[in-house]
């Protein structure tokens, strides 16, 4: 998929967004898997996270603040982050996103 017909491309730049930071947005997961289930979106768009070296490195440093206080500001102290990495992973939209998970997580099957 490229950017032009990308879902996170679209929502980059039209969603509901919980938290924005120059090249980051965050928002609601549709079909959350906890309490609080939220996705870290990125202006950049790059398919997988095996393509991670093509964010500048302050970019990439920036990211990695943005995913904590998104976290932070959703009042979440302890959490998980994931990236799925490729389809056999459950990755299903393919423009880099982490999710961050918070409170009781859905057991999955
Ligand atoms: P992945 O499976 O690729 O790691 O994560 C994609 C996530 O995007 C899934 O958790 C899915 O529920 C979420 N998602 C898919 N479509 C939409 C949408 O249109 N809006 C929002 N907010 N989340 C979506
Ligand atoms: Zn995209």
């Amino acid at each position: 998929m490229t950017a032009d017909d990308c879902l996170f491309c679209k929502l980059y730049r039209d969603g509901n967004h919980v938290n924005q930071a120059d090249g980051f947005v965050a928002i609601r997961d549709i079909n959350p898997q906890a309490d609080t289930h939220l996705l870290v979106i990125p202006q950049r768009h790059i398919e997988t996270f095996r393509e991670v070296r093509e964010f500048p490195p302050d970019e990439a440093r920036r990211m990695l603040d943005f995913v904590a206080e998104t976290a932070r500001a959703a009042g979440l102290e302890d959490y998980k982050v994931v990236v799925n990495v490729g389809p056999e992973a459950g990755q299903t939209v393919f423009h880099l996103h982490w999710h961050i998970l918070g409170g009781r997580s859905r057991e999955l099957a």
